[in-house]
């Protein structure tokens, strides 16, 4: 990408697309939208929404770009949110499901339960939404925990590819320090 900005590209099969927008630009990277494997390959890193992590799976198997997708996460920046983060982890729970396995994390999908299975919380600072958000139950490897929520890990970062099981996109305060650091993060392998 040379001097340009870094493009970040959010995944728009389904989900919490168009609220990324404003924050990617004060933190100084490009928004795109990205539907397609070819605009995939056209982006510095990607951003995989919150959204419904079943109907996630189903458009990308039936728009079959699982592999071109695993083969762009392989090599780029990656950031999950929520639903994204179920995507990434290496194992899927309550039910099992596919997922790209990029980091090394057991995720519990809808773990707080019913009751108060949507809430706020202030992480690191800055106010955040956990929307039917899953529980991240097991961090292995050389995976690094940035913040807990009640005791158990809600940001995790191996390498370049990140989760978080909350929104921090649906407050409205731009940037967000959690895209602050992905773009930071992208714009130092672009
Ligand atoms: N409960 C959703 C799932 O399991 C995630 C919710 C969200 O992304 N806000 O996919």
């Amino acid at each position: 990408m040379s001097n340009e900005i870094p493009v970040i590209g959010v995944l728009a099969l389904q989900g919490a697309v168009q609220p990324h927008k404003a924050h990617i630009e004060a933190a100084g990277a490009e928004f795109r939208a990205v539907k397609t494997l070819a605009q995939c390959e056209e982006v510095d890193g990607f951003i995989l929404p919150g959204g419904e992590s079943t109907t996630q799976l189903k458009l990308i198997n039936r728009f079959e770009m699982w592999d071109g997708l695993a083969e762009q996460f392989a090599k780029k920046p990656v950031w999950g949110i929520c639903a994204g983060s179920i995507l990434l982890a290496e194992k899927v729970t309550n039910p099992e499901q596919k997922s790209f396995g990029i980091l090394p994390v057991t995720i519990q999908r809808n773990g707080y339960g019913r009751q108060i299975d949507s809430h706020y919380a202030v992480i690191e600072g800055y106010n955040v939404s956990f929307i039917r958000a899953p529980i991240i139950t097991g961090v292995y490897g050389d995976a690094e925990i940035i913040a807990e929520h009640d005791g158990t890990p809600v940001w995790v970062k191996k390498g370049s590819k990140m989760a978080t099981t909350f929104h921090p996109e649906l407050t409205m305060d731009t940037p967000s320090p959690m895209h602050q650091r992905f773009v930071d993060l992208v714009s130092e392998r672009a």
